[in-house]
């Protein structure tokens, strides 16, 4: 099993994955298709098969039937002489035509049975994929491509879907009619007839899986020129306004021609080696049949077999070419089934990287006293950010981390919330270590106003009530007051039912952060993380919040993250963070005594703030 590390990702989203396991992949896949204790989809499974058995033999049944026909209609089957009343060829005739109709009746009662287990299957990896997913670490999210991921999610239950259709009901029947025919002829016509049969099928098989593997790259081809020149035009549309700000609409049509140029050369070579392939099956298939036809025909001659006979040879040969006609179609598109399903097989077999201890019980606070003693961490070995940091956040109170951008700051929350494990030392709620509890557990109990708000894309409503699924509308409108975002919803002409658009877009950056701190107070954590929850708002704004806020935190241990130092002047205690280390600590006037690096920041900011002030008086003047 793969751990989730950085180099596997682009691996797994890689188009070409050599799948060279494709039975371990059917093996996988069978694990769906006949799940432990589901008496009722194995059933279901079983009794496809038997009407597949069926359907094909009937099938079967059918060219015997039309032959003993002709032999009564040309005279062949006789008694004493004389023809048998017209009455019985009409009788074999509608017999061919209800067993005609049964045998496909047996196919479609096989589809309709199967049906459910197709889909429970395609529902069941599905979901297991989408939660393995939600399993794996941020370090894996934030380095893998939304868009390759789903395409991988699309693609493989797509050649699922493809594979069991194909695979299931037709190479299984194809290869089941094969074998019948090829003993019908042994038996009924003799060795040489089903030998020459058998090496036809077989250099039609051969033939048809070369050929396919040839002119694979020239389907490769079109498909990369395909999703370049979609690349193209998607890009050159999102960039609508830069195309019109630079007036570049010649190039960018003439750059998505030569990606829609090289797709048709490629389309065209593609089209050349197929009619090249359907030549050479149609010469194959003609010969064999040609072949045992001028043999039936012989024996006919000689006296050994009837014309219905003859008619049954012909009947019975075009009766296995004909499904073998789309054989390079499937061919391809099973391999490709194939490696689609590997790749989302690789993705379900990924190891989360943080997962719970085997004896991980669920976290229990009482005062949320917050430890980190001695703490080093990194995201790549070679890049140390966090150096030997500890600190103590006793419950009820608030401690601020401030310091340069880059110093560590967001990591500190990160790893709290165990988003990370850290390299050495230890991290301690209430004195139990993060890492001996469970996951879930310790997130339930954190609130964290993250520093870039996504929402999804929904109402304003939902992306609030997101923090406490089970809360009432009076709930959340209390927390939009407390987030000072309620008067502001109430003046939309949608009010509560506004839709944020995709990522929260429609809503402007300190809005947005209103209802992720809404959201966050529904969720009324025992621990709040705020990470720079108030940056993107303007002064006014951020006093009034940073009363509902000092409020909220009243009653929890709090972690608040800021820049504008104006925000935390209040907390209990602040640490100041450097390149990873703690190189000041104290409450504000303390820190502001010592005259460091603190005292030069917030002279810094205060300078900046009278500045600004003076600007804005000479606007209103
Ligand atoms: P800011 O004030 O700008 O938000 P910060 O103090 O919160 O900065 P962090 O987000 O904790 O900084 O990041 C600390 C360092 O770690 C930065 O130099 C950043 O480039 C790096 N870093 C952050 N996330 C990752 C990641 N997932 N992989 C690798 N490096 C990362």
């Amino acid at each position: 099993m793969a751990n989730d590390e950085p180099t596997q990702n682009s691996e797994i989203l890689e188009d070409d994955v050599n799948a060279e396991n494709h039975i371990a992949t059917v093996k996988k896949l069978w694990y769906y298709l006949w799940p432990v204790g589901r008496a009722d989809l194995k059933s279901r499974v079983i009794l496809s098969m038997i009407f597949l058995v069926m359907a094909k033999v009937l099938g079967i049944f059918v060219p015997f039937l039309f032959a003993d026909a002709v032999d009564i209609l040309t005279g062949e089957n006789t008694v004493d002489g004389t023809m048998i009343a017209v009455a019985v060829p009409i009788g074999l005739i509608f017999g061919y035509g209800t067993t005609r109709v049964l045998a496909q009746a047996f196919g479609e009662i096989r589809d309709a049975i199967f049906v459910k287990v197709g889909q429970n299957a395609l529902r069941k990896i599905a979901l297991n994929t989408f939660r393995h997913l939600h399993l794996l670490s941020l370090r894996f999210h934030l380095e893998r491509r939304t868009g390759g991921l789903s395409r991988v999610i699309e693609r493989a239950t797509r050649g699922i879907d493809f594979l069991l259709r194909f695979m299931l009901f037709n190479i299984i029947p194809t290869i089941l009619e094969i074998i019948m025919i090829s003993s019908i002829f042994w038996i009924k016509f003799g060795f040489i007839y089903a030998a020459i049969t058998f090496l036809c099928l077989s250099s039609y098989i051969y033939f048809t899986i070369a050929v396919t593997e040839w002119r694979l790259k020239y389907r490769r081809e079109m498909n990369k020129q395909d999703t370049k020149a979609n690349g193209r035009a998607i890009d050159s549309l999102i960039n609508f306004e830069t195309v019109k700000y630079f007036t570049s609409e010649d190039h960018e049509a003439s750059r998505y021609d030569k990606s829609l140029k090289n797709y048709a050369t490629a389309a065209i070579r593609s089209q050349l080696s197929l009619t090249l392939l359907n030549v050479g099956q149609g010469f194959i298939i003609s010969g064999g049949l040609v072949a045992v036809l001028i043999m039936g025909a012989n024996g006919v001659a000689r006296g050994q077999f009837t014309i219905g006979e003859f008619v049954l040879i012909n009947s019975l040969l075009i009766q296995i070419y004909m499904p073998l006609n789309f054989l390079g179609f499937v061919y391809r598109e099973i391999k490709q089934a194939l490696v689609d399903m590997e790749k989302m097989f690789m993705l379900i077999a990924k190891n989360p990287e943080i997962k719970d201890k085997e004896d991980a019980i669920d976290v229990v606070l009482d005062q949320g006293e917050i430890e980190f003693k001695n703490v080093c961490f990194h995201y790549s070995s070679d890049r140390p950010i966090l150096k030997n940091v500890s600190f103590k956040v006793k419950g009820g109170t608030t401690t601020a981390v401030v310091g340069s951008s880059g110093a560590g700051k967001s990591t500190i929350s990160r790893i709290l919330f165990r988003f990370y494990d850290i390299s050495s030392g230890s991290v301690t709620v209430d004195g139990q270590d993060i890492r001996d509890v469970k996951q879930l557990s310790l997130r339930k109990k954190i609130g964290v106003v993250p520093q870039d708000t996504v929402l999804f894309n929904d109402t304003i409503k939902y992306n609030i009530a997101y923090g406490n699924h089970d809360a009432s509308d009076e709930q959340v409108f209390e927390a939009a007051k407390l987030a000072k975002i309620h008067s502001f919803i109430m003046n939309l002409p949608e009010g509560y039912k506004t839709e944020v658009g995709e990522r929260g877009l429609k809503l402007s950056g300190g809005e947005k952060q209103r209802v992720a701190i809404a959201r966050t107070i529904l969720k009324n954590p025992s621990i709040l993380l705020l990470d720079e929850a108030t940056s993107a708002l303007d002064s006014q704004t951020e006093q009034e919040i940073q009363a509902s806020i000092e409020k909220i935190s009243q009653q929890r241990t709090a972690i608040v993250i800021a820049h504008r130092l104006s925000t935390i002047i209040n907390a209990n205690e602040i640490i100041v963070l450097d390149d990873g280390k703690i190189i000041e600590r104290g409450n504000h006037s303390a820190l502001l005594k010592q005259e460091g690096v603190y005292f030069v920041m917030w002279q810094k900011q205060q300078q900046l703030n009278e500045v600004q002030q003076k600007l804005i008086e000479l606007e209103k003047k």
